[in-house]
């Protein structure tokens, strides 16, 4: 049996290998041998006289042909094994790179690399190398897998398309007052791109009552459902959202209530957005941490702001007149920005 082990220091004159886990624009390195099939993290012998980091950079120089990387220590790793050194404990120095640039052509000894999106699944050496990245992520060297449980989706904007609704209450304006809907329409986006609400303020200034909101007008986005089904899979899925009463029983409606674990929506909790409120009890009732939750929704004033001040990692979709938002300073910048549903799935 290979027993593997990790230390934080030992004795520079032991350590006899340098492993090098390396990542390229998020993305995995990895390496194939001539005379293997089988993919294995950069690495190799220690030569004579030389210091265990020099020994890493020409390993990975030397494996994957990376010129230009930012490289640090990570631990010292042993491997024990009937089969290796007559069954002694040997040590090596585990690494961590970031590969910024590769050299064009490869040398002989390599035959390929390989950067991945995912972890290979035939290691060279499969009893050793998982254990040494898992030991990485553990030491806070990769991102957590486990990191993310639950995602929180806003719903109008986000997951149901409103256009068909805006355009209503547009024309509806536009008949009231007498003003061309086309110039309603100009009028609103230049006060949404200033991040006001712009049929709120329109038909402020036009001194007429807001148009009722006609959520028969309301559907799903083409990829809402897939993407729901496809994260449901491996996430919790929550809703927070600004809704009237009845959010669960429209979400049934349109299908999708199947893939959601969790609705929190301000009628039935008597708290909207951005109040951060609202976003504790969806963090209460999942009993999930803000650092492992997600809000993703179109709406920075509403959705990125609160989100992100408790401490939750946020996706803003920049979907409807929410995408028209002017992003002010730190406090108003989602860690992702999408421009739909599907390109979420990139990230999660
Ligand atoms: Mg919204």
């Amino acid at each position: 049996m290979t027993k593997v082990n990790f230390y934080d220091s030992i004795d520079d004159s032991k350590l006899k290998f340098a492993v090098i886990i390396a990542k390229h624009n998020g993305k995995w390195v990895f390496c194939k041998h001539r005379e293997r099939s089988t993919w294995e993290v950069p690495g190799g012998h220690r030569e004579q006289g030389e210091d265990i980091l020099e020994t890493a950079k020409r390993e990975l120089y030397e494996e994957t042909g990376a010129i230009n990387f930012e490289i640090n220590p990570i631990c010292i790793y042993s491997v024990t094994a009937p089969d290796n050194f007559d069954g002694k404990e040997t040590f090596g120095k585990l690494f961590f790179a970031e590969i910024h640039t590769f050299e064009k052509d490869l040398h002989s000894e390599i035959e390929k690399i390989a950067i991945m999106n995912e972890l290979p699944l035939n290691w060279t050496y499969p009893e050793i190398q998982p254990r040494l990245l898992e030991e990485a992520r553990q030491r806070g060297f990769l991102p957590k897998k486990d990191e993310i449980k639950w995602l929180f989706f806003d719903v109008g904007s986000t997951l149901v398309d409103e256009s068909r609704v805006y355009e209503d209450r547009m024309k509806k304006i536009a008949e009231l007052s007498g003003i061309t809907p086309q110039q309603i329409y100009e009028n609103a986006i230049s006060l949404y791109r200033r991040n006001k609400k712009g049929d709120l303020e329109i038909a402020k200034q036009l001194g007429i009552e807001l148009p009722k909101w006609e959520s028969q007008y309301e559907k799903l986005y083409t990829d809402s459902e897939d993407c729901l089904k496809g994260l449901s899979r491996n996430y919790e899925i929550g809703i927070i959202a600004n809704q009237p009463l009845g959010t669960s029983e429209r979400l049934e409606n349109l299908g999708v209530r199947k893939y959601i674990d969790l609705i929190i929506a301000s009628a039935e909790e008597g708290v909207s957005k951005p109040d951060r409120r609202i976003f504790e009890i969806a963090l209460e009732r999942s009993r999930c941490r803000p650092e492992n939750a997600v809000m993703i929704g179109d709406r920075i004033d509403n959705d990125i702001v609160p989100a992100k001040q408790l401490g939750m990692k946020t996706i803003w979709i920049k979907q409807g007149f929410g995408s028209l938002w002017t992003v002010m300073d730190e406090s108003e910048k989602a860690d992702i920005e999408v421009n739909n549903l599907s390109d979420i799935l990139n990230y999660l």
